[in-house]
């Protein structure tokens, strides 16, 4: 899956503009994804228990995935040079500061 770096944004250790790496948008779109496949085996969990052998087992792998979802649905934008965490650039708030790559070719 291909990180955008299309977008700028305010790095606070390089002090200007600079590209951002943007995580994938969806991970929270699929934690909830995550959340209501459990709420679906909570609905089904007779079913489930009554196959011990392998519905309990992935479920609990599926329980362990937990951990991973939430990482990714938590990250924020980092800057392309220092890895530091960035604030987004909202459009028309501030007076803009182009970065040192555009600078350099105006
Ligand atoms: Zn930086």
């Amino acid at each position: 899956m291909p990180l955008r770096t299309d977008r700028f944004a305010d790095c606070p250790r390089c002090a200007t503009q600079v590209h951002a790496v943007w995580p994938w948008p969806h991970w929270g779109r699929l934690r909830w994804i995550y959340f209501s496949v459990l709420g679906l085996c909570l609905v089904a969990s007779p079913v489930i228990l009554a196959d011990g052998f392998v519905m309990i087992p992935t479920m609990m792998v599926w329980m362990a995935a937990i951990g991973p979802i939430n990482r990714l649905a938590a990250k924020k934008p980092t800057c392309a040079r220092c890895g530091s965490i960035v604030t987004p650039v909202v459009p028309g708030s501030a007076a803009p500061s182009r970065p040192p790559e555009l600078r350099a070719a105006s």
